[in-house]
Parts: structure tokens; C-alpha cells; sequence
């Protein structure tokens, strides 16, 4: 669609509104590839143009045009979320906020930053750490996300138990709404004062405003930061050793427990090798000390057995690595593109009662099973609540079919969920890729998340069709 952005180019000039064939094919898709279960289409049209704003009132600016040209607007971030919250319609402009990336003030004493929402996760990290702080927030994609993309689908990291998710750490916000209006909520470290406001753009997905700034609780780093790996005889055993010691108060910076599969090695047998467990404490000291000291009591009592040093330091110095498959090698096309080009990869992660964890895995494996599907791996992250499972499909003749099995296979394993009484997903969203079963999800709710989203966006210019909005 060739739609007249000329207006745009006038105010923020041309190398700031890329249009026709000056827009870079990345911008067709986010880290939702073509390589996932999903029959959602794998070609992507381009957008209508692509706008880097500089400042809030660029932002306005470009919020008043979408309306007043019939257009949509799609937030875009670092552009590494993996559910389609980021893909543009051919109607849309893409607000890439990667210009807006000042540090807007750090406060040492209270332990907070005031930042522009376009700023990578790890370049603030860094700035944070000249001042003796550290951002806490820790995904896999630090190297690559945003604020506004983590705050827009209130993500996890590695130290999720011990601080919390993304929008935990967001203490006040700033948004542009549909209207071409700011809001600026208090950044107070608590407040009793009715409606959360700031809580409408957390985890929202860019469907109800687009976050230009935030201040986010930051933490001192830590004296002390401890992480070790073990290996647990079996799942079961392991799982009930981390109840324990979540159970006696220990708050983890590392959890990260997984059994993994052979792959794709059939007939599988359904039991896995025996599950490896990394954990970590980070704090003063003596508080480090003190968590290994019942960690170490838990442990031993499951038989668990130490791994050498070096398994624990490579798994963290190691850990931002699999964002980097997500750069591209030729324009449009990225590592994991060109990896996964004969198999069909995908995960689900769901929210569980910790009593139900166990029944999830004894269903979860015959549900794989029905779908001719292979598990990669089981596992816990961060805490005994938060279940992975990874699966894999080589494409053997019909690309579709296997991506159809995948699909299958990962809506059941959400249904099972469901009824188990979880949610779908904990930490990557929704986006287009499971925007067909926020009905099951949210119930009712449903009903009331569309009024919200009609309340604040009338015409339906914010990321349309994200989230099932
Ligand atoms: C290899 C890999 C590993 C990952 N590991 C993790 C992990 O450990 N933990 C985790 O939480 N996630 C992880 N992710 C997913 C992804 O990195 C996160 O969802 C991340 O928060 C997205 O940030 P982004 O800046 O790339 O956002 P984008 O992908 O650009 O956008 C994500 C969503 O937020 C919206 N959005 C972006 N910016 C704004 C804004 N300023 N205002 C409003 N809405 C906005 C977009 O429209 C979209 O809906 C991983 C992804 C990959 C590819």
C-alpha cells in the first residue's frame, strides 16, 4: 500500500519515515518465523511506511496522522518478540522508538531510572553499572530488547523470583494514547489511589497505548552472586528438592531446571536423561551463604549431584547467546532462519498450581506422542510455578503438515492447562501466534478486555489484532 506520508516526511524528514522499497525487509516480521507450529501465513506483506520518532511529541505527532489518515500503528522495540505482537499490517506504520533512548535520570539513593522506552535492555544495564546499579531485568534477548517491548509484554529474565517480572519493576509510566493525549502516571514505589493506570500498558502488547518513558525500579549490585549446577536423578525428585526450598523462603536469582530429550530420536521412549538444575542466590554475602547452606541441605536430601564449576559459568556466560540468532545474514533473512529451515521448532510456557505440575508432564508427553511431536526439553524456570516444554518436528515432505502437527500438539498442551487450572503463557505473550485462544483464557473476560480497548481506542489504529483485539 502506497499511503501519502508526506506530512510525516515534512516534520521528521526523510531519513526518519522509510517508505516503499527503503524499508528493510526486517521489518515484515518480528522474532515470530516461519520455522514456528503455526498456520498463521509466513509472508509478510511490508508495512505502509516505517517512523523513527525522537521525542513524546514526534510520537503525537505521528499518532494524530494515523488517525486522520485511516492508517494503523504497530510499537516496535528491538523487534525479538516471539508471538507476532510487533507485525505490521500493510496498512500500518511501524513506530520503531529505538530513537528514543535517553536515560532521563538515574536516582542512586532511591534505586530508580527514568528512561526513554527505546533504550536496549543491556545498554541501560551498563549505564546503570557505572553508577553501581544493575537494571534486574535479564532476558535471553537483553542484547536485543527494548523497555517498551518488555514493559509491552511484561516479560521475564533469569532473576524473574528474586525481582520480579518487567512491569513488577515499572514504578510510574508514560504513554501517548489513540487520542494524541500523554498520560504520566506517579512513579511511587506504592499507591492505593484507585485504578492502576500504568497497569493498562503492562503486558498490553502496544493495543492500548504506545509507552514512550518509564521509571523502573533498579537494584544495587550485588555484593555476592553465587550460581551452581546440579544433576538430579530424575524430574520428579527435583521438583519436589526446589518445593522445599522455595517452601523455606529462599528467594533464588537463578532457577533453571530441565530435563531434555534426545532429538529427534524415534520410537522415544518418554523418559527423558536426568534433569541438570542451575540455581543461584545473589545479596550480601552472608545472605548468599546462609541460602546455599539450606539449598545445599535440600539438595543433598534429593541426592543431587554437584556439577563441576565450569558447567555453571559457561550456562551464564553463555546465556545471551541465542538472541544472536536472530540477526540477520541477508536482509530479511535471519541465523534461525536459515537453522530451522527443515524443522519446525516451538515451545509453549504456562503458569501452573504447583500441585498440578506433576499431572501437566504425564499428560504433556502423550500429547506430543498423539501429534507424532518430539520434546526437546521439560523444565522450570525461575520458579516451580513457570513450566517450559520445547518441541521439534523435522519437516518430512509436507512443510504444512508438520506444522499443522506442531500447532495441534502445543493448543492441547494449553488446553491441558487450562483445565489444570493455569494460564497459557507466562512470559512471551500473545500476539497474533495465540490470539485464537484468549476466548478460553480470559472467559468473560474477554468481553471486558474488547470495552477497554474501545474505550481507548475507538477507531482501532493501536496494533490491531494483537492480543485478539
Ligand atoms: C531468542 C529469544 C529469547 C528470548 N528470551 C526471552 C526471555 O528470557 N524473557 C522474555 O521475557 N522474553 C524473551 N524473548 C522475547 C522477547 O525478547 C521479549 O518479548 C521482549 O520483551 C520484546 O522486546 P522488544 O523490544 O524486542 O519488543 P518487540 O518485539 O519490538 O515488541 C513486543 C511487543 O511490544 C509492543 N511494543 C514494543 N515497544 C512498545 C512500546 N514502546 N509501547 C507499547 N508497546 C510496545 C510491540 O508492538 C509488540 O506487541 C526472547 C526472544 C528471543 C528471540
Amino acid at each position: 500500500m502506497s499511503a501519502d506520508v508526506s506530512p510525516l516526511v515534512e516534520r521528521l524528514g526523510p531519513s526518519r519515515v522509510l517508505t516503499g522499497p527503503s524499508i528493510p525487509p526486517r521489518y515484515q516480521t518480528d522474532a515470530f518465523r516461519a520455522h514456528r507450529g503455526s498456520l498463521l501465513e509466513e509472508n509478510r506483506p511490508p508495512p505502509a511506511a516505517v517512523v523513527l520518532p525522537q521525542s513524546v511529541d514526534e510520537v503525537v505527532t505521528v499518532v494524530r496522522f494515523v488517525v486522520e489518515a485511516g492508517l494503523k500503528l504497530v510499537p516496535w522495540g528491538g523487534g525479538t518478540g516471539l508471538m507476532g505482537g510487533a507485525r505490521p499490517t500493510f496498512d500500518s506504520i511501524v513506530l520503531d522508538l529505538r530513537n528514543m533512548r535517553r536515560v532521563r535520570s538515574i536516582d542512586a539513593a532511591s534505586g530508580t531510572a527514568t528512561v526513554e522506552a527505546g533504550i536496549v535492555l543491556e545498554v541501560l544495564d551498563r549505564r546503570l553499572r557505572k553508577r553501581g546499579l544493575t537494571l534486574g531485568h535479564d532476558p535471553w534477548s537483553r542484547p536485543r530488547a527494548t523497555v517498551g517491548g518488555a514493559i509491552g509484554t511484561n516479560g521475564i529474565g533469569y532473576a524473574g523470583y528474586l525481582r520480579g517480572t518487567m512491569g513488577d519493576q515499572v514504578l510510574g509510566l508514560e504513554a501517548v494514547l489513540a487520542n494524541g493525549s500523554v498520560i504520566r502516571t506517579r512513579p511511587a514505589a506504592r499507591s492505593t489511589t484507585g485504578l492502576d493506570l500504568k497497569g493498562l500498558f503492562i503486558g498490553s502488547e502496544g493495543t492500548l497505548g504506545i509507552v514512550t518513558g518509564a521509571t523502573l525500579r533498579v537494584f544495587p549490585v550485588p555484593e555476592a552472586e553465587e550460581i551452581h549446577a546440579f544433576r538430579l536423578k530424575d524430574f520428579a525428585t527435583g521438583f519436589a528438592a526446589l518445593g522445599r526450598l522455595y517452601d523455606d523462603g529462599l528467594t533464588p536469582s537463578v532457577m533453571d531446571f530441565e530435563e531434555t530429550f534426545e532429538a529427534p530420536a524415534l520410537p522415544w521412549s518418554g523418559e527423558a536423561g536426568p534433569p541438570t538444575l542451575y540455581l543461584g542466590f545473589a545479596g550480601a554475602e552472608e545472605i548468599v551463604a546462609a541460602s546455599w547452606r539450606i539449598a545445599r541441605r535440600c539438595l543433598k536430601a534429593a541426592d543431587a549431584r554437584a556439577l563441576p564449576d565450569r558447567e555453571a559459568r559457561d550456562y551464564w556466560r553463555t546465556r545471551h547467546d541465542i538472541i544472536y540468532m536472530h540477526d540477520e545474514v541477508s536482509p530479511g533473512v535471519t541465523r534461525a532462519d536459515v537453522a530451522l529451515k527443515e524443522t519446525i521448532f516451538d515451545y509453549v510456557h504456562v503458569a501452573l498450581p504447583r500441585s498440578r505440575i506433576m499431572a501437566f508432564r504425564r499428560a504433556a508427553l502423550p500429547i506430543l506422542r498423539h501429534y507424532d511431536v518430539h520434546p526437546i526439553g521439560f523444565g522450570l524456570w525461575t520458579q516451580p510455578e513457570l513450566v517450559s516444554v520445547e518441541v521439534v518436528k523435522p519437516v518430512v515432505g509436507e512443510r504444512v503438515a508438520a506444522k499443522a502437527a506442531v500447532a495441534g500438539a502445543l493448543d492441547s498442551l494449553i488446553r491441558k492447562a487450562h483445565v489444570l487450572g493455569g494460564s497459557m503463557e507466562y512470559v512471551h505473550g500473545i500476539g497474533v501466534k495465540l490470539a485464537h485462544l484468549m476466548g478460553e483464557e480470559l472467559g468473560t473476560g474477554v468481553d471486558l478486555a474488547r470495552r477497554i480497548k474501545n474505550a481507548l481506542d475507538p477507531s482501532g489504529i493501536l496494533n490491531p489484532g494483537k492480543l485478539g483485539l
